[in-house]
């Protein structure tokens, strides 16, 4: 399909109208209490539009609007093969918006509009493609038990779920959650990042166009506090969170202060990238770390942030590293061919700058460290420094495109460093030799493991999340419908 030029993306971008209002019940409305806010586009801190700023009587409506669709079975109690129709309809009409939907997405969050089209576009509209195709296809268990009694294991929806979702990658993060709970038949309710709202709100009206009852996705933009709220109500059976460790803390707090809501957290990482001095080959390694790092800007849970190099191939990786780092050289978003963008806001910015002026103070900076387009957006070089394991860029999650790169020596001084970490999302191993590798996979404690790649797997069959403090239970594969769903067992006793 011919794609858009940097000048046909701007003309669009300066036409393109928003919609800044909560959908609740099918419908688009302003919040009770008549409160917004702003979303910036940080690529030229230019405001594109008022967001409702949606509260405790939003969330009440909501969740009421979610419990009557759940309980009157308009979407739970339709047939598998109905929901799964309704659900490729959906992923359908979000491929028609792909232009539309990817333009959103990077006017809010700066990311660069080919990987908005590519990655969190298409990738989307698969999830639901997936979890649509998965629907009917699924069944339940038949027991071995005596022979007067007949019992059934069935997965049944949980009811009402809510999802809370951050700005890295919007779109794509959401879908993760809501097609395997809308494909599950639960009704859900979406919290977007108060820093990046556009898409989920649009994206409500074409589940409606595809024919998902009313009630059934409901979106509330609002700040943290309409996530504590919604994590607090009585009313929510589940909440699925993606996010930081600390929010997932004051979320799991929230659910036992509650009523025990199902909590999933998908969470932040530190995630190691191994590189041994037999990889199959050094440059190819770096390539892949620089975007283990460097691709959307490095705001990634599962950024490669520590690179553990092996002393014998050091210095070659560094130079390899430096000159694939300039590929991610920034630029303005809308440019298809730019392969970095802008950071998501200030706050974040400042994060990040802050970050790289304490790794100045501990480790020896080994390129980039600076802001670049200062007058025009919140851009950030692609940044490494080299660094000893204790500092404090080689544990704390950044979020930005700032790399530790460390030397090590050998294979259990590697894993160590490795394992030294409070997180435990993903870690990367590269050798030739197959032993090694199995033998480094097992002892690294980490939802997800590449060997000689990273961050391989955009199809939707591995499970996605983390050991230790990077959270509980799995985005992607048949495994996510596990936390959308309640067990039961159904026994009967048979008439002699
Ligand atoms: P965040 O600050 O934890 O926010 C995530 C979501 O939680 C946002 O919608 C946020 O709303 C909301 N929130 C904030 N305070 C809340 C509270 N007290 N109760 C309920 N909800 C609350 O994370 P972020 O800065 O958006 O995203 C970056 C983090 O996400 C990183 O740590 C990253 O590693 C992690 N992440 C993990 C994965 C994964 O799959 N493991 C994927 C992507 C990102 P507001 O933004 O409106 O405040
Ligand atoms: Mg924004």
């Amino acid at each position: 399909m011919p794609r858009l030029t940097h000048e046909q993306w701007q003309a669009l971008a300066t036409s393109q109208t928003f919609e800044g209002r909560a959908f609740i019940d099918g419908n688009y409305l302003a919040a009770e209490s008549g409160r917004t806010f702003t979303t910036v586009n940080p690529a030229n801190k230019q405001t594109l539009t008022e967001i409702a700023d949606c509260g405790e009587a939003d969330v009440n409506k909501a969740v009421a609007a979610a419990r009557t669709a759940f309980e009157d079975g308009r979407w739970a109690g339709l047939a598998p093969v109905r929901r799964k129709t309704v659900m490729l309809r959906f992923a359908e009409l979000i491929r028609e918006h792909a232009d539309e939907l990817a333009l959103l997405e990077t006017l809010d969050v700066g990311k660069p509009i080919s990987d908005s089209l590519n990655v969190d576009v298409a990738g989307a509209a698969y999830c639901v493609q997936w979890f649509a195709e998965a629907i009917d296809k699924i069944g339940g268990e038949v027991a071995p038990l005596a022979p007067n009694l007949h019992g059934t294991v069935t997965r049944e929806p949980i009811g009402v779920v809510a999802a809370v979702v951050p700005w890295n990658f919007p779109l794509l993060m959401a879908s993760w959650k809501f097609a395997p709970a809308l494909a599950a038949g639960n009704s859900l309710i979406l919290k977007p990042s108060e820093k990046s709202p556009l898409t989920a709100i649009r994206i409500a009206a074409l589940a409606q166009q595809a024919g998902i009852p009313d009630g059934v996705f409901n979106v509330l933009p609002g700040a943290g506090e309409t996530g504590r709220l919604l994590a607090l109500h009585m009313d929510v059976d589940c909440l699925a969170f993606t996010g930081s460790t600390a929010v997932g803390k004051k979320i799991m707090a929230c659910a036992a202060e509650s009523n025990l809501k199902r909590v999933w957290l998908e969470l932040g990482g530190k995630s190691p990238n191994i590189v041994l001095a037999d990889c199959p080959d050094v440059a190819q390694a770096a390539r892949t770390a620089a975007g283990g790092i460097f691709f959307n800007q490095g705001e990634m849970c599962s950024a490669g942030s520590r690179v553990l190099v092996q002393r014998g191939i050091y210095d070659e990786f560094v130079a390899e590293l430096k000159k694939a780092a300039e590929g991610y050289r920034p630029g303005d978003p809308l440019n298809p061919a730019t392969g970095m963008g802008a950071i998501v806001d200030e706050v974040q910015y400042q994060r990040v700058l802050g970050y790289i002026e304490l790794g100045k103070q501990e480790a020896t900076l080994l390129f980039g460290g600076h802001a670049v387009h200062t007058d025009t957006g919140y851009y950030i070089a692609p940044t490494a420094f080299e660094t000893s394991p204790g500092a404090r860029i080689a544990h704390e999650e950044i979020f930005g495109p700032v790399c530790a790169v460390i030397p090590f020596d050998t294979e259990d001084e590697a894993i160590a460093i490795a394992s030294d970490s409070d997180y435990g999302l993903a870690a990367a191993v590269w050798t030739r030799d197959v032993s090694r590798a199995h033998r480094l996979a097992r002892r690294l404690r980490a939802g997800t493991v590449w060997i000689n790649c990273y961050d391989e797997g955009g199809d939707m069959n591995l499970p996605f999340g983390g050991y230790k403090q990077s959270g509980n239970g799995r985005d992607k594969s048949l495994h996510a419908l596990e936390k959308y769903t309640e067990l039961k067992s159904t026994l009967l006793k048979l008439c002699p």
